[in-house]
């Protein structure tokens, strides 16, 4: 008889005590029957509440819990990849420990596997409990990454998603600083398909996701992906210049008609000068976030600290 295929489920988790005993028991209930044998690798991001402790105790007495420990928190996507590197499965899924990445959906994310795909994305068919605002900012960013990065990320889908072991081998290989799991999975490529579920509020707690690291994330993932934005300041630049030499001429050629007529504006100068000035410091900070990005890749320091395994 051929041995068991395994399925690593990696959870990252910064203070979800009262989501992990639910979820823990949720995915065993799910995997029951399922012909893959079950590890399940929590990755403790600096949690400072009771879980680290409950999942100590659970990793003492049942042999498919593991716990990976960060020395800090490091985030979300520093996490999952902490998790990456030490998941061992034939296929690996990454979920939100807060449930809201419901469980009952790995079966099905299961089955394609089984079918062949070595990505099997879950894509959100509604959102419960998110506002109206974030849910169409989110649909924007998308559309506008899409565009921008020429990658093929699909709309509505989050880091919840399977790997098989050849595609997390692939992103092992990915060093960068700044991580954007959800495009890099899409960029190593291998054949990739969908399953949608219903995505339901957070069981317990508060969202660890305040709107400003959200926007950091995009950002993040602007920068990492494209260098679209230099372009476009150049465009918006020689655009301006173009502009500036036709008002000169104009000035010029009305002085030479009628020397004696008035001096133009100061209210405009001023005007101008601000205006500029400022795009002149938006097109210097947007030069400096990919500096930064050099700057940071090039001290070449471990993605992570691990306290223990
Ligand atoms: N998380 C983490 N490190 C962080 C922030 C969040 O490991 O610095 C985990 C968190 O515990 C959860 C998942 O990442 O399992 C998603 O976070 P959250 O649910 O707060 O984000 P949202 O779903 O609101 O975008
Ligand atoms: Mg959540």
């Amino acid at each position: 008889m051929p041995t068991a295929k395994k399925l690593v489920v990696v959870v990252p988790f910064l203070n979800e005590a009262d989501n992990l005993p639910v979820l823990y028991d949720r995915v065993i209930k799910v995997m029951t029957g399922q012909p893959e044998e079950l590890q399940i690798l929590f990755v403790d991001d600096g949690s400072t509440d009771s879980s680290t402790q409950w999942v100590q105790n659970q990793a003492a007495t049942a042999s498919r819990v593991r716990l990976l420990r960060l020395s800090r928190n490091f985030g979300h996507q520093i996490a999952i990849t902490a998790g990456l590197d030490h998941a061992d499965g034939d296929a690996v899924v990454v979920m939100d420990a807060d449930l809201q990445d419901p469980p009952e959906v790995i079966p099905d994310l299961l089955a394609k596997w089984r079918d062949g795909y070595e990505v099997v994305y879950a894509v959100r068919r509604s959102r419960a409990g998110e506002t109206w605002l974030k849910k169409s900012l989110a649909v924007c960013f998308y559309k506008f990454f899409r565009a921008l990065a020429k990658v093929n990320v699909p709309m509505n889908a989050g880091d919840f998603r399977l790997l098989d072991r050849s595609v997390v081998e692939a992103l092992r290989q990915m060093r960068e600083a700044h991580r954007y799991m959800r495009a890099m999975t899409s960029w190593v490529g291998f054949s990739q398909c969908a399953v949608e579920y219903d995505r339901p509020a957070r069981f317990a707690g508060e969202t660890k996701y305040p709107a400003w690291k959200s926007l950091r994330l995009a950002i993040d993932g602007i920068t990492s992906f494209s260098a679209a934005p230099l372009r476009w300041v150049s465009g918006f630049g020689a655009g301006v210049s173009i502009l500036g030499v036709l008002w000169l001429v104009n000035i010029l050629w009305g002085k030479i008609q009628n020397p004696a007529g008035p001096v133009p504006g100061w209210t405009s100068v001023i005007a101008a000068v601000l205006i500029f000035s400022g795009a002149q410091m938006i097109s210097i900070g947007l030069l400096g976030q990919y500096i930064s990005r050099i700057f940071e890749e090039s001290k070449k320091r471990p993605l992570y600290i691990l306290r223990k395994k």
